[in-house]
């Protein structure tokens, strides 16, 4: 970071000067020429930052940084959540275990609570097999979690362009920044 540092003249005004200016003159606004003291003494002199040039850049540079950074981390995060919250898997095909339960569940039930099951259940089964039965259960479940890892791949692929562009964003900012000084000097 660039540092400036107040020179003062005999008339009161002080002057800012920066370290580049060392050992050398500069005329004040009263229209006295004041030595500047070499680069030893003028460390002893007041320090400002120098707030027109570089720095104002360099600001904006780690601003744009800094925002490119905090978008980036807030998607990685959102990211991590995808991945950590996915969708239940699709049902297995379990024949045995599914008809067991369904024989389990029928105990008990009276004969038009059996008939409606029946219904329900054995009826789909009977004419489209399990599997198929099944198949739509299974079919939505894969698109759930396709669709939850498209959104996670969304996600760290916007995550890494919030971040390049923030870097590339800064530097930019950066580099027009140390043109201007240069233009100022
Ligand atoms: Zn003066």
């Amino acid at each position: 970071m660039s540092v400036a540092y107040l020179l003062p003249c005999p008339c009161g005004q002080s002057l800012r000067i920066n370290v580049s200016q060392a050992g050398g003159v500069v005329t004040c606004d009263c229209g006295a020429s004041v030595v500047v003291p070499r680069l030893r003494e003028l460390r002893n002199l007041p320090e400002v930052e120098s707030i027109e040039e570089r720095p104002s850049a360099w600001g904006a540079a780690q601003g744009v940084l800094a925002i490119g950074a905090i978008l980036a981390a807030l998607l990685l995060a959102a990211a991590g959540w995808l991945n950590a919250n996915e969708p239940p898997a699709p049902p297995q095909v379990d024949t045995a275990g599914y008809l067991k339960s369904v024989s389990v569940g029928v105990e008990g039930l009276s004969p038009a609570q059996s008939y409606d099951l029946w219904l329900q259940r054995y009826q789909p089964l009977a004419s489209l097999g399990f599997v198929d039965d099944l198949q739509p259960q299974i079919d939505l479940a894969q698109q759930a979690i396709a669709l939850h890892r498209t959104y996670r791949n969304v996600a760290l692929i916007a995550a890494g362009l919030a971040l390049a562009g923030g870097i590339v964003a800064g530097l930019m900012l950066r580099r027009s920044g140390v043109v201007k000084q240069v233009n100022h000097a």
